[in-house]
């Protein structure tokens, strides 16, 4: 039996993704082999990236003047890439607004002079800070910013402006393509691509061209975006399998009718979760309510005792990892492209049950 599972990440892939991979696996397309097994360099994988960038650039409306990459290493690896690729005059701001833009932070003071130039860890980042244009450094090499806080459940509501030549760094691993996003107000994009894209594996990075000179001299030719800019991808191997299922993922997400159709789906489903939780006494999500994510819905019963408790029952009715992030506790219901409408559902339905027995 297939569960509902809830995990922030690797997450829930579309079933039908799953049902052609399968189905493919032993013989992909007459080759006689598996998408596992060929190399990088065969005309069959190079349709298939080929079609996976062309997807990804048609559902997120990807100006021409833009690179998309497919690299290794998890959004992780692209903390330090960040400050490597983007050194002009050595000095770079950033917004802390939860874990991982925190993270990233502490990777640029090792690379540049970083400078946060605001933080909400003062609120336990249950909101996202508001950053005027004044604010940043009209010669900072970039800004950067976390999209959609993966861990405390928050959301940007608005894209910061930066002065003129500051190009906007945006890690997206945990919202790319569940809402439409206006590519050009940013230099850069990142997203690691087990939350809504794929696999784990494989990390896409989507850069505009200009910005592919502004490497440090000693960048390692592994970190340079550059380096995979010029070859599309296949400098060295890339990860084969994980951009095939992405591909399978964003034809997928075409098929629903493209990243509109499923933001209408998300803002559905976050809605009617937010929205039982608002209705009830016992449920309670502290994020402040313009910043909540569409995507990661932290919540809390009234103890410990009855999360853990929770977060047991759920798991036995088919409703997995539903236990919160260790730094906030409770629960945490990711929620994103390919949860279906009736996995909220029978959350809600479970939610009901639960407080009804435990109030
Ligand atoms: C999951 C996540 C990361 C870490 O991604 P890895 O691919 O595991 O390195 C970074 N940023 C955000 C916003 C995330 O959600």
């Amino acid at each position: 039996m297939r569960v509902y599972n809830f995990s922030a990440g690797p997450s829930m892939l579309p079933e039908s993704v799953l049902q052609k991979a399968a189905a493919d696996m032993l013989d992909y397309e007459g080759s006689g082999m598996s998408v596992l097994e060929m190399s990088h360099r065969a005309k069959c994988y190079d349709a298939i990236i080929k079609e996976a960038e062309a997807l990804i650039r048609e559902l997120m409306n990807i100006p021409d003047n833009y690179k998309v990459l497919f690299l290794q290493g998890g959004a992780s690896t692209q903390f330090a890439s960040v400050a490597l690729n983007l050194h002009k005059n050595g000095k770079a701001d950033y917004i802390v607004s939860g874990n991982f833009s925190n993270l990233c932070f502490k990777e640029g003071k090792r690379l540049t002079n970083a400078r946060a130039i605001a933080s909400s860890e003062d609120a336990t980042y249950t909101y996202v800070p508001k950053v005027t244009k004044d604010m940043v450094d009209p010669e900072a090499d970039f800004l950067h910013i976390c999209f959609n806080n993966t861990i405390f459940g928050t959301k940007y509501n608005y894209i910061p402006e930066t002065p003129e030549n500051v190009p906007l760094v945006a890690d997206m691993s945990s919202m790319i393509l569940s809402e439409p996003v206006d590519v050009s107000k940013f230099g850069v994009i990142y997203a690691g691509a087990q939350k809504n894209i794929g696999p784990a594996g494989v990390t896409v990075v989507i850069v505009r061209d200009d910005l592919l000179e502004n490497f440090t001299e000693n960048c390692p030719t592994m970190l340079k975006w550059k380096t995979q800019a010029d070859k599309d991808s296949l400098y060295n191997t890339p990860p084969c399998y994980s951009i095939y299922v992405s591909m399978l993922v964003f034809r997928w997400i075409k098929e629903m009718g493209g990243v509109e159709a499923i933001y209408k789906t998300n803002v559905k489903k976050a809605n009617m979760l937010y929205d039982y939780i608002d209705s009830s006494d016992f449920y309670k999500n502290s994020v402040q309510k313009e910043d909540r994510s569409l995507m990661n819905v932290p919540f809390v019963t009234p103890s410990e005792e009855l999360d853990a408790k929770f977060v047991k029952e759920a798991s036995a009715e088919g409703l997995v990892s539903l236990k919160g992030h260790r730094l906030v506790g409770g629960m945490r219901a990711s929620i994103y492209n390919a949860m279906p409408v009736e996995g909220i559902e029978k959350l809600i339905a479970f939610m009901k049950k639960f407080e009804a027995e435990n109030k």
